[in-house]
């Protein structure tokens, strides 16, 4: 039996018929870009995050990059972020000519530890980007105690975790702005690249719908450079068919958790996920930390048909083209330990019991030298 990180045939071929038709309606329209599909979704998003608005585009890295744009974040200015994360958080930073300021992850959540975030204010901070890391809400509470203190905007990169709640609020409601990403492994998912931005602030809402068409309040009429960003209308309706069955998927998501969290509780060296208290984790990945021979059991499980992930396995402030922001090894302790010691293990809603064991017996049997 193979158990792979992801596999998405089990729900392709599930919906495959709601899918084919929801495609066909489209390919009868002849209606593309920014149609009715695509408004549907953007309503519906909202609703389920609970926003007053919401504005596709074409992939999470545009909605950070919109959103960055929309709070005119420029040459000069600072943002403050988690290095421990995918690479688009930050680079949606440096592309608009900003200075991305890491601080360190709290050890437990892999979350941006929010003291640290207090203490890197600057007079130059122009926003905070946290990441709802694998699905699990940062702690907004103090984050968003630190931004009206500053009166400084939060930017939430919710791409892995939609649906994702902290203290009953949803991912994507509490910052300033909220980004999401329909790349097609993360929870809601297109057939091909996507994304989301959510707001309550009906100007900027404004704002990020001119800033996705080049710029143009009405067409060919440019007020500011903007960009090209838009989601299309077969994305738009596949991702409609797809949200229906949203939070069963998360609600399946959540019992493999804790089904891993039982069976794997008692091996010897395994940290399995710490949720916060009051938290809805969406279980984008399920993330074990093991502090020795992380590599070594990689390969175990490969060799054995367990399929597994390392998310990340270089930290921000140590990738090649971010050098010249001059941070060093050992500037952030605990993300550069989690880069060493932290694995991904499948936990796809159809992902069976038997296979859930069979991962857990070949991590068990995993005899390090
Ligand atoms: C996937 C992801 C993105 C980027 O989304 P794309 O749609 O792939 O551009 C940004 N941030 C995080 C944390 C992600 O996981």
């Amino acid at each position: 039996m193979n158990v792979p990180l992801l596999d998405l045939q089990g729900q392709y071929q599930e919906l495959r018929e709601e899918l084919l038709s929801a495609v066909t309606r489209v390919l009868d329209s002849q209606r593309f870009v920014l149609g009715d599909e695509g408004r549907a979704l953007e309503t519906e998003i909202a609703t389920y995050c609970n926003t007053e608005f919401a504005i596709g585009c074409a992939s999470g890295s545009d909605a950070l990059l919109l959103a960055l744009m929309a709070l005119n974040v420029g040459a000069g200015d600072e943002v403050i972020t988690t290095p421990f994360t995918f690479f688009a958080t930050a680079s949606a930073i440096t592309r608009l000519g900003a200075r991305p300021v890491f601080v360190d992850i709290d050890p437990l959540t892999y979350n941006i530890d929010s003291d640290a975030v207090a203490r890197a204010i600057s007079p130059s901070t122009k926003a905070i980007m946290p990441v709802h890391l694998y699905g699990q809400c940062a702690d907004m509470h103090a984050l968003i105690e630190i931004a009206e203190l500053h009166r400084i905007p939060l930017v939430e990169d919710a791409a892995q975790a939609i649906g994702a709640e902290d203290a009953g609020r949803r991912a994507g409601s509490m910052g300033a702005i909220g980004c999401f990403s329909f790349y097609p492994t993360k929870n809601l998912g297109a057939a091909g690249d996507g994304g989301i931005i959510t707001t309550n602030d009906p100007d900027l809402a404004k704002r990020l719908r001119t800033l996705r068409v080049h710029g143009g309040a009405v067409e060919y009429h440019h007020v500011e450079v903007g960009i090209n960003s838009r989601l299309d209308e077969l994305q738009a309706a596949i991702l409609r068919v797809k949200l229906t069955h949203l939070d069963r998927w998360s609600d399946k998501r959540r019992e493999n958790a804790a089904r891993y969290d039982a069976m794997l509780k008692p091996i010897d060296g395994a940290v399995i996920p710490f949720v916060r208290f009051g938290v809805r984790h969406i279980f984008h990945q399920y993330v074990l930390r093991i502090a020795k021979h992380r590599d070594a059991l990689v390969t175990h499980l490969g060799d054995n048909g367990v399929g597994t992930g390392i998310y990340y396995p270089v930290p921000l402030h140590m990738q090649p083209c971010f050098l010249y922001l001059g941070y060093r090894q050992g500037d952030f302790p605990e993300a550069e330990r989690a880069a060493r010691e932290t694995l991904a293990l499948p936990v796809y809603p159809e992902l069976s019991e038997a296979q859930q064991r069979k991962v857990v017996e070949t991590v068990v049997s995993f005899k390090k030298d």
